[in-house]
């Protein structure tokens, strides 16, 4: 199915505006603080109402109330036992656990806007131009040995689907069982979508908001003047606009998304992208890391990475797209001392790596393309 592999965390969209997952809860904060809530402010209250009541859990036990990431895990952690710290009441659990995915929604489409140039929306420039690369990558009139690559993403933010749509690039998101179009590449958000919804009465079906059809709904248009103005893609606020035709129910307006360490029922929801993302990882010799700081929560992912890279000798190059080297460092000490020597780091910013990308993914031009 693929043979280059790339996997996406926050630092991929942290260039177009969304805050990585230890500031976003200050981001969702500053958010409230400053009025900017919206129709949300009762979700942020409650959030920021049962983060106080997980302090009585850190006179135990060192509990980061300020990563997203471990917050959000021991919501759901509180939903599946009835207890959240001195909070004891299932139902009022289970409303924060809901309460978190609209915190999550309205600070991604707050903060990762889309600019007009031109007279209409424009994709942040570095996934537009890693787009470009995986065009150019895949077709055979340009380059000698064609690649076929797939994505498997950690962000729910909607910055890199609105990139391939804009390039009018297919992509599929993997979500229903059968074969997938093979010329569409797969796009596997492994901890949910801000345009994936669920039907409330099944709970069992699970669709997307594809963003063509949303964009024949709501139009946008520039300002008036010459200054550049930005607009939020506000899909997680539409996903009323979702049905399920068989049990004739309209989706709430909450979407599918998922923390590292997610419990089994949002498993069955999100099982196909899992498989469809360890096929890849067991047919990959390139895999490419953008962003993604292997944070110690993300155990399901790591184990993914694992078994998936099981018959390690075929991979000819693991490249880490990250600034920091703390990500590098990480990777280095989960690898085998064969695949070590295959690492390869760039330490420029997600857009400026590209270049180097391209020779290190062995993408030789055709002469005269
Ligand atoms: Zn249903």
């Amino acid at each position: 199915m693929a043979d280059a592999v790339f996997i996406l965390g926050a630092g991929a969209s942290k260039e177009c505006g969304a805050p990585l997952m230890a500031d976003f809860l200050d981001v969702a904060d500053e958010l409230r603080l400053r009025g900017k809530a919206g129709t949300d402010v009762e979700h942020f209250e409650r959030v920021f109402e049962s983060i106080a009541a997980l302090k009585s859990v850190q006179a135990q036990m060192a509990l980061d109330t300020y990563d997203l990431e471990k917050v959000f895990s021991a919501f759901e952690m509180g939903a599946m036992i009835g207890r959240l710290g001195s909070i004891n009441e299932p139902a009022r659990i289970m409303e924060t656990r809901r309460a978190m995915t609209r915190v999550i929604a309205r600070t991604l489409q707050a903060t990762v806007r889309l600019r007009f140039s031109n007279n209409q929306l424009a994709p942040a420039p570095s996934y537009s131009r890693f787009v470009e690369l995986l065009v150019k990558a895949r077709n055979p009139a340009e380059v000698k040995r064609p690649i076929r690559p797939a994505i498997i993403t950690l962000n729910y933010d909607l910055a890199l689907d609105f990139a391939l749509h804009w390039h009018q690039v297919a992509y599929s998101y993997g979500l229903s069982e059968g074969a997938p179009n093979a010329r569409a590449i797969p796009l596997l958000k492994l901890h949910g979508s801000l345009n994936w919804g669920s039907c409330p009465k099944c709970e069992s079906y699970v669709a997307s908001y594809d963003l063509g059809a949303y964009f024949k709904n709501y139009t946008f248009r520039p300002g008036f003047d010459d200054r550049p103005i930005e607009v939020e893609l506000d899909l997680g606020d539409r996903l009323q606009d979702l049905r399920h035709e068989e049990c004739r129910t309209t989706f709430p307006n909450e979407p599918l998304v998922v923390p590292p360490t997610w419990n089994k029922s949002d498993n069955r929801l999100l099982r196909n992208v899992w498989r469809l993302a360890a096929h890849a990882l067991s047919e990959a010799r390139y895999l490419v890391f953008i962003g993604y700081s292997f944070p110690e929560t993300d155990l399901y992912f790591q184990y993914l990475l694992g078994l998936g890279l099981a018959g390690d000798t075929r991979i000819r190059r693991i490249v880490v797209i990250n600034p920091d080297s703390v990500a590098h460092d990480r990777l280095q000490t989960q690898l085998s001392p064969v695949m070590r020597k295959r690492v390869v780091h760039l330490q420029g910013g997600f857009g400026h790596s590209l270049g180097d990308l391209e020779d290190l993914l062995e993408l030789e031009s055709v002469q005269g393309a």
